[in-house]
């Protein structure tokens, strides 16, 4: 083992200094569970909208960590409000509480639900989007009982990969193997209202929704649709939950894609994740009325949910979202990038808003997962939620420069791929 250890005897630091992209890959294939397959690359610093690999070469980062670094890498914001929280007080468990995770409880559900009466909308911190759609899964439980024991999600639906919010995954593939997973989990068409009609009674407790659905290709609910499954809802006595893992925090233009979507709508729970810490990892479930009372003592819990390191760097991405008027600029931003990207030939469509896009392209080109290889090959990453579509969830710091660079690479490219058959 001595080759692991350099004069400072510290392990592997000689090593791993001069290591390759494809070495670190070796050892990734040996070492780390198969779940994802090998990664194309190993990134090893980050500055803005920008990436650096192990081989030093340089990225545009236009999918910014699947939609959760919304300030570009090590933004000095959240630099220095972690580093002042660890070197404060780094964890308490929720046996106690810190400043940082009530303050951040109190603006969260200012943001999602604004103008609420004092007392009357409740947050609960975890860690991850998973995690906020369990305990939306147990609120909503809590809220059917034994009389509603059906619950409602969409066709193409991605709401996480633990037990019960990959109940309410539609893919086969995800929840398959995994079975029995928690009951009463019904699919109903997305956007089409007279299934959501028939399908809900009064023994359904709730119906779940994504106002975009992001790993389905960023693909909109029909205009409507949130305001009439809030009336269907509402009639029945069912919970509306709407997962904002993706879409919230600022990603639309608006703080909360359904602001934008539905601005009428009053979901019962809210759940965020992904761009909340800006790259720390914290979710949030968040409840009005009678369902944010639904949790009782020992009902639930986590260790390190809600822990002051990752709230202190939620904190900073909404300061600095308000300070910099970030909400404008990604409204901006995006309509202008959707445009130019829906001028280039083979762009069939683009779909979704402000800063999550999903960019349909035609047969010709072929698949989009080999056009996101080909892109990452020029210095762009992206992927590909659907073999005919791209997705871009940039940083919202991203320059238009930046922008215009990717929708001239991406013309090229598909202007090669269409001329040669794609093959
Ligand atoms: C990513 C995502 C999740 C799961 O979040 P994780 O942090 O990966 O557990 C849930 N819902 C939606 C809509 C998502 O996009």
């Amino acid at each position: 083992m001595t080759d692991q250890f350099d004069h400072s005897g510290r392990p592997g630091r000689s090593r791993d200094a001069a290591a390759t992209n494809e070495q670190w890959r070796e050892r990734y294939a040996d070492t780390v569970m198969n779940t994802f397959g090998t990664p194309a690359r190993v990134l090893v610093r980050g500055e803005g909208a920008h990436l650096w690999d192990a081989d030093g070469r340089e990225y545009i980062d236009l999918l910014a960590g699947i939609a959760v670094n919304c300030l570009g890498h090590a933004h000095p914001a959240i630099v220095a409000a972690v580093s002042e929280q660890i070197a404060t007080l780094g964890h308490v468990s929720n046996v106690f509480t810190s400043p940082a995770q009530v303050r951040l409880a109190e603006q969260v559900v200012e943001l999602v639900f604004p103008g609420a009466r004092p007392g009357r909308s409740k947050a609960f911190l975890a860690n991850s989007g998973t995690e906020a759609n369990e305990a939306a899964f147990k609120i909503v439980r809590r809220h059917g009982g034994s009389a509603r024991p059906r619950v409602l999600a969409l066709v193409d639906a991605f709401h996480g990969r633990t037990m019960g919010a990959l109940a309410l995954t539609y893919k086969a593939a995800y929840r398959r193997p995994f079975e029995p997973l928690p009951g009463g989990v019904e699919f109903v068409p997305a956007g089409d209202v007279d299934a959501l009609r028939s399908a809900l009674g009064p023994d359904v407790a709730a119906l779940f929704v994504e106002p975009i659905q992001g790993e389905a290709g960023v693909r909109e609910l029909p205009s409507g649709y949130l305001e009439t499954a809030r009336e269907l809802t509402s009639a029945v006595g069912a919970l509306l939950v709407v997962d904002e893992v993706q879409t919230g925090m600022g990603r639309t233009g608006a703080w909360m894609a359904h602001h934008l979507l539905a601005p009428g709508v009053t979901p019962d729970v809210v759940t965020l994740a992904k761009g909340l810490g800006g790259g720390m990892p914290i979710g949030a479930t968040v409840a009005t009325g009678r369902a944010a009372e639904l949790l009782e003592p020992g009902q639930h819990g986590t260790t390190f949910g809600g822990n002051p390191v990752a709230a202190a760097a939620a904190l900073a991405v909404i300061d600095t979202i308000r300070r910099e008027d970030l909400l404008a600029r990604v409204t901006s931003l995006g309509e202008r990038w959707a445009e130019r990207l829906e001028a280039v030939d083979a762009v069939t469509q683009v779909r979704g808003r402000g800063l999550l896009r999903g960019v349909g392209l035609a047969d010709a080109v072929g698949p989009a997962g080999e056009v996101a290889d080909e892109l990452g090959r020029r210095g762009f990453i992206v992927n590909a939620p659907r073999p005919d579509t791209l997705r871009l969830a940039p940083p919202f710091v991203l320059s238009d420069a930046d922008a215009d660079a990717f929708t001239a690479a991406l013309a090229d490219l598909l202007s090669t791929r269409g001329r040669t058959g794609a093959s």
